[in-house]
């Protein structure tokens, strides 16, 4: 069963088809797109129905294709997808695995037109790290597959990448007699020069060695930067400080999007960014914190503050013990940004 019973299908009818096993997992169109370096599109996915005339069938479409349920309905009848220990059961291969090859029973299968779109396509070939890669002709021979429409008609305008998105802002902007090119030069200029976490370190150095100027930061933060002649864009309204102690800790996220008080603590990192972080942040705070490295004590408080656009956080971290000695400049070197976002301690 599985991709044992895909490469004899493949050896029996003497056909010398690519089988490709990858270390990822791919079990998921976006997971095999990205292991085999494709379009979502080009993965073929195969999936089970249950029809009204009784009869369970299999429908390769495209990865990034959707049922539509009036067309399908017109071309098969009334459908419902089978279960998942189902679909195992007769297929014989594992979720994240099905493919319409080496069935463990036979099955109707049907190969929606959506395919057509490519010459060559990779369904997956009985495991959850495999696939074939097969032109689109011989899938339907090999398969014997009927041809149907059934899935909603692919987008005729495809996201470009997002140089060309960005170009052609630019190009646009210029068209109407607003030149980017400052603005551009500007903003990286910001990225790179001025929006430094050293910034944030600096206000958490004085904030560890004067106790008012702490007082001020976690009353007032916005104020309390402005005196370190650091500004917030205007619609970063507030600037809420969030205090470590040696029994709470505070770690910061953006669960819609980046939102950060990158004026003061750096840009956001790419990981902050990924949906996995901004979700998983929230609801397996410790696991994510002791993935990247930060163990906290099962008796330590833990504090998830979500940002929004108008209100920016940074994490004030506890200062070490061995540090009492030093200087202003000398703690601000300690200072990470991963400890001003909270997944970090110092
Ligand atoms: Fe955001």
């Amino acid at each position: 069963m599985g991709l044992n019973s895909v490469k004899a299908f493949f050896a029996n009818l003497a056909l010398d088809v690519p089988i490709l096993e990858t270390e990822a997992n791919t079990a998921t169109v976006a997971l095999a797109a990205a292991a085999h370096g494709v379009e979502p599109g080009r993965i073929a996915k195969t999936l089970a129905f249950q029809l009204a005339d009784g009869r369970q069938v299999l429908l390769v479409a495209r990865g990034d294709a959707r049922i539509d349920n009036s067309k399908f309905k017109t071309a098969l009848g009334k459908g419902k997808m089978l279960a998942t220990d189902v679909v195992a059961e007769i297929t014989g291969h594992p979720v994240g695995g099905v493919c319409p090859f080496g069935l463990a029973h036979p099955l109707p299968i049907y190969l929606d037109v959506s395919l057509k779109a490519y010459g060559e396509v990779l369904p997956a070939a009985g495991s959850v790290n495999s696939a074939v890669r097969i032109s689109v002709d011989l899938l339907a021979q090999v398969t014997q597959g009927l041809w149907v429409d059934v899935c909603q008609a692919a987008s005729p305008n495809p996201v470009a990448p997002l140089a060309q998105r960005a170009a052609a802002i630019e190009a646009a902007l210029q068209d109407h007699g607003l030149p980017a090119s400052a603005g551009i030069a500007q903003g990286v200029h910001n990225a790179e020069a001025v929006w430094l976490p050293e910034r944030g370190a600096q206000v958490v150095a004085k904030a560890w060695t004067d106790a008012a100027y702490r007082a001020r930061l976690l009353a007032n933060g916005k104020a309390a930067v402005a005196e370190l002649g650091i500004e917030l864009p205007a619609h970063h309204r507030h600037l809420v400080v969030l205090e470590n102690t040696a029994s709470l800790h505070n770690v910061i996220c953006c669960t819609l999007c980046s939102c950060t008080a990158y004026t003061v603590i750096g840009l956001p990192p790419d990981w902050y960014k990924d949906l996995a972080y901004r979700a998983r942040i929230v609801r397996e705070s410790r696991t994510v914190l002791r993935e990247m490295g930060l163990d906290l004590p099962s008796d330590m408080e833990l504090r998830v503050w979500d940002t929004t656009a108008d209100t920016r956080y940074m994490v004030l971290p506890h200062r070490p013990a061995h540090t009492q000695e030093w200087s202003p400049a000398e703690l601000a070197r300690i200072v990470t940004k991963d400890a001003m976002i909270g997944v970090a301690r110092l």
